[in-house]
C-alpha cells in the first residue's frame, strides 16, 4: 500500500484521475518517476498560465531567496510588495482604465470570493448576493453558498444562506435573456426578491461546464446592476490573467465591474495568491477588519511581478493567445464534426475552451485514453460531460497542434461505433452559450 493511499485523506480527486506519482515540470510538461512525459492541459485548473517552472519567473525567485529576501510579511510592506503594486498599477490597471485599490487577501481563490462577497455586504448594508446556476467560486462557507455544484454544497453540514441564484446566460434552451428576468423582479416590488447587496458571476464558467456569456448578456447584466444600485462582482479566478485572451476576461465585453476577485495564475508560478479589487470608494475596511497570516506571500509578489513584466508589457502575448485560440476553436469544432456533431459541442473563449459530450461517461473515457497517450487533460461540468482544455496559454504551437491530435484521435477511438459510452439518451441539448470566438 502506498503512503498516499495509507495516510492521505479519501478527499483527494486529480490524484484518482491521473494515478502516477510526477516529480518534475517544466513549460507544458509534467513528467512521472517512471520516466513518461505528459502533455499538461490541466495546468493547475488554470494556475500554470505561463506553464510549470518558467525559467524567467525561476531565476527572479531564486535571486530574490539568495538574497535573503523576505518571504512572508503578514501585511507589512515589502520591497517585493511595492514593485508588484508598482507594475500592476502601470501595466495592468493605468491600460485598461481601471481605478481600483488591491486588497491581499488569504492565498487561495475562496479568500478572495470571501472578501468580496463580505465588502459588498459591508458597503451596502444588504445581506442578499446573486449567483448563477453552474457558477463555482469556492468552496469555505460563504463562498460555497455562491457555488452551485451540490457535490460541493452537500459537504457544507449547514445551511447555505445569504444567495439567490439565478440562471447563467444560455441555461435555457431558448434565446431568454435571464437578465431581464432580474431586471423585472428587482423593479417589482411584490416580486418577494430582495434587493441584493452585490451579482457573483464569472463570465466563462470553468468547473460549470466550460459556459462563456455572450457579451451582450454581461452588458445587460452591467446595466441591471447600475440601475438598482447593486455591486457587480467579477469572478475572474479562471478565466483571468489572460485565459480568454486578455488579461481581464471582461475587457472585450466593454464591462467595468466594481469588484474583481482574482488568483490561480496570477503569481505566475503556481504560488498561492489572490487578491480583490475594487473602486476606491467601496474601501471601507477597518484596519484589519478581515485579515489574514498568508497575505503576504512576497515569493508570489516576485513571479506575479515578473510575469507582468514579460508578458503585460505590450499586447504581443494577447494576439498570441489569440492565435492559439482560433486554431484551437477550428480544431474543437472538426474533432465534433466528425465525431458526431449531433452530440458534440464545442464552446468556451479564448484558451478556456472544450467539448460537450452531453455524457459524462463518454467524455471520462476521452479524457482517460487522453491519459493514456501522454496527456493530463480533466473534465467538468455538472455531470462531468465536458472535456476541459486549460493548456498552458505559452505552449508552443508544435505542442498545441499535438496535443489536439492527442483529443482527435481519441475522440475518434472512443466515439467509433459501438463504442460510446452511455446507454441513456445523449440527444444534444440546444446549448446557447457555444464558442464565443475571440474578435
Ligand atoms: N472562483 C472560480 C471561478 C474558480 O474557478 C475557483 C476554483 O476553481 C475558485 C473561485 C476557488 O479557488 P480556490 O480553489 O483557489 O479556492
Amino acid at each position: 500500500m502506498s503512503i498516499f493511499d495509507e495516510l492521505e485523506s479519501g478527499v483527494q480527486s486529480y490524484a484518482r484521475s491521473f494515478p502516477r506519482t510526477f516529480h518534475r515540470a517544466q513549460g507544458e510538461f509534467l513528467y512521472d518517476d517512471a520516466g513518461n512525459k505528459y502533455l499538461d492541459f490541466l495546468a493547475g485548473a488554470g494556475t500554470l498560465n505561463y506553464g510549470h517552472n518558467h525559467p524567467v519567473f525561476k531565476e527572479a525567485l531564486l535571486e530574490y531567496i539568495q538574497a535573503d529576501g523576505i518571504t512572508h510579511g503578514l501585511d507589512m510592506h515589502t520591497r517585493s510588495k511595492e514593485a508588484f503594486l508598482t507594475a500592476f498599477a502601470e501595466k495592468i490597471l493605468k491600460p485598461r482604465n481601471l481605478d481600483y485599490v488591491v486588497q491581499f487577501t488569504g492565498p487561495t481563490g475562496t479568500n478572495a470570493v470571501e472578501a468580496a462577497m463580505k465588502l459588498a455586504r459591508k458597503v451596502t448594508g444588504r445581506t442578499d448576493v446573486i449567483a448563477f446556476t453552474n457558477g463555482f467560486h469556492g468552496v469555505s462557507l460563504g463562498s460555497l453558498a455562491a457555488t452551485g455544484n451540490s457535490h460541493h454544497r452537500g459537504g457544507a453540514g449547514i445551511s447555505l444562506s445569504g444567495v439567490s441564484r439565478l440562471p447563467y446566460d444560455g441555461y435555457f434552451d431558448s434565446n431568454m435573456d435571464t437578465t431581464e428576468y432580474l431586471d423585472k423582479v428587482l423593479g417589482d416590488g411584490s416580486s418577494g426578491v430582495d434587493l441584493p447587496a452585490a451579482v457573483i458571476v464569472e463570465t466563462v464558467q470553468g468547473e460549470g461546464g466550460i459556459n462563456a456569456a455572450s457579451f451582450d448578456w454581461l452588458k445587460n447584466l452591467e446595466v441591471v446592476c447600475r440601475k438598482y444600485d447593486i455591486l457587480l462582482i467579477i469572478d475572474d479566478i479562471q478565466a483571468g490573467c489572460g485565459r480568454t485572451g486578455t488579461f481581464f476576461s471582461f475587457e472585450e465585453a466593454g464591462i467595468k465591474p466594481d469588484i474583481v476577485t482574482l488568483s490561480k495564475s496570477l503569481s505566475g508560478y503556481g504560488l498561492p495568491f489572490a487578491v480583490t479589487l475594487f473602486r476606491p470608494e467601496l474601501d471601507q475596511w477597518q484596519p484589519g477588519e478581515h485579515n489574514g497570516t498568508f497575505r503576504g506571500n512576497n515569493l508570489a509578489f516576485v513571479t506575479a511581478k515578473a510575469a507582468i513584466d514579460l508578458y503585460w508589457s505590450d499586447n504581443r502575448f494577447a494576439e498570441n493567445i489569440k492565435k492559439k485560440s482560433l486554431y484551437t476553436a477550428n480544431r474543437l469544432k472538426n474533432i465534433a464534426e466528425h465525431n458526431g456533431a449531433d452530440t458534440l459541442t464545442p464552446k468556451g473563449r479564448g484558451m478556456f475552451c472544450g467539448i460537450d459530450c452531453v455524457d459524462g461517461e463518454l467524455a471520462g473515457n476521452i479524457t482517460r485514453n487522453c491519459f493514456n497517450n501522454g496527456m493530463i487533460i480533466e473534465t467538468s461540468g455538472p455531470e462531468d460531460q465536458v472535456v476541459k482544455l486549460l493548456s498552458p496559454l505559452i505552449i508552443s504551437e508544435q505542442n498545441l497542434k499535438d496535443g489536439l491530435d492527442i483529443i482527435e484521435n481519441a475522440f475518434a477511438e472512443e466515439c467509433a461505433g459501438g463504442k460510446r459510452a452511455g446507454t441513456g439518451s445523449r440527444e444534444k441539448k440546444s446549448i446557447n452559450n457555444l464558442f464565443r470566438v475571440a474578435s
